[in-house]
């Protein structure tokens, strides 16, 4: 059985978790807190984080991880938006700038507030039937 105690006196969204930097606190349970993100891209853009510092989803026990979709899940439809984004990123490279793990909950009210994607940020290569078969394979045997 994995413990929620394991924090980095370091990191900013442990420090969110332990209130000695404050927060607009949405909900906390025994393993997951809930903010606003304080810089939202909607109105009601959230951060679902375990109390269990990881720094990616790799690190994160998959008891742990098991605790914060759910939660993902309530807020979301707490928020009376229909229409949502859950974004998560992993690595400098990914987008990520704060390295403990978080699911952002991004409301989609209309199409000018929330997540927008375009062709530019996901960049879709044509169908390549054995460029896909390849990777397949490649994923299923690191499984
Ligand atoms: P990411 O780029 O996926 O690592 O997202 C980090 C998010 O944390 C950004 O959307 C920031 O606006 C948000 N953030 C950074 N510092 C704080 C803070 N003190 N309170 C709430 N959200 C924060
Ligand atoms: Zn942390």
């Amino acid at each position: 059985m994995t413990t929620t105690i394991h924090v980095d006196e370091n990191c900013l969204f442990c420090k969110i978790v332990k209130g000695t930097i404050p927060s607009f606190k949405i909900y906390e349970d025994e393993h997951t807190f809930v903010f606003l993100d304080i810089n939202p891209i909607a109105d009601g853009h959230m951060l679902v984080i375990p109390k269990y510092h990881g720094e990616t989803l790799g690190d994160l026990p998959d008891d742990v991880l098991s605790k914060l979709l759910p939660v993902a899940k309530k807020v979301a439809l707490a928020t009376g938006v229909p229409q949502y984004n859950i974004v998560q990123n992993n690595g400098k490279l990914a987008f990520q700038h704060v390295f403990h793990v978080h699911f952002h909950v991004v409301p989609k009210p209309n199409e000018k507030e929330g997540l927008i994607i375009g062709e530019q940020n996901w960049p879709q290569k044509p169908l390549d039937k054995d460029a896909l078969a390849a990777t397949a394979e490649r994923i299923r045997n690191k499984l």
